[in-house]
């Protein structure tokens, strides 16, 4: 029997351009219907962050045997931490029919690119690299070694553009978002994905 499956959708971009903002507006709309997959990592836990919630908070050693053992998707290093997608949850809530929406940072998106290429791919895109700069010092959540770090790593994220299927400028949080719906609405209607259903329907197996 056919059962379509859902689609992986990755939300990528430099850091501090407002990814965790934009997908947590998204995960606070009743329209939005596709599932966050929630992150592991190796991070503390900031102030007011909840684990199963915000993150999996794991230590080095229990990150490095679940990838040992397999079990993520991607993973990436970032500013010294690990961070990383369980690949079980994913590919359980993709056969079940549902999407699943990560927001991750872009060495993570580039192995998803690899391994699933039929995901779709988003870049969030700062309006500029001094509101980005602004953005993280206003944050006030990290000291200024890792802002530069991450600012560091934001000119060089900027650059990998090219690995995704659509840009969604971060101007504003709500047309971010109201974008990102768009392009998922319409990602849904492609040919490619619609085939499949048409071609079981009319072998009757739909
Ligand atoms: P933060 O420490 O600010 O919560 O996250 C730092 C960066 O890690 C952000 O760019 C965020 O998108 C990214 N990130 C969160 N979860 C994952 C994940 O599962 N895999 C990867 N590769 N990056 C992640």
């Amino acid at each position: 029997m056919y059962k379509e499956r859902g689609i992986l959708i990755v939300l990528s971009g430099p850091s501090g351009v407002g990814k965790g903002t934009v997908r947590k507006e998204l995960f606070s709309t009743p329209e939005t219907n596709y599932e966050y997959s929630i992150s592991m990592t190796t991070r503390k836990a900031r102030e007011g962050e909840v684990d199963g919630v915000d993150y999996f908070f794991k230590s080095k050693e229990e990150f490095e045997q679940l990838i040992e053992q397999g079990r993520l998707l991607e993973y990436a290093n970032y500013v010294g931490n690990y961070y990383g997608t369980p690949l079980d949850y994913v590919n359980d809530t993709l056969d079940a029919g549902r999407d699943v929406f990560l927001e991750i940072e872009v060495q993570g998106a580039r192995l998803v690119r690899e391994k699933a290429p039929d995901a779709l791919f988003i870049f969030l895109a700062p309006p500029s690299l001094s509101e980005l700069e602004s953005r993280l010092v206003g944050r006030g959540t990290e000291t200024d070694d890792v802002i530069q770090a991450r600012i560091a790593a934001a000119r060089e994220e900027l650059a990998m553009m090219d690995l995704y299927d659509y840009v969604v400028e971060n101007d504003q949080v709500e047309r971010a978002c109201d974008k990102i719906n768009a392009i998922v609405t319409a990602e849904h209607c492609k040919r490619e994905r619609v085939e499949q259903r048409y071609k079981a329907m009319l072998k009757g197996d739909l």
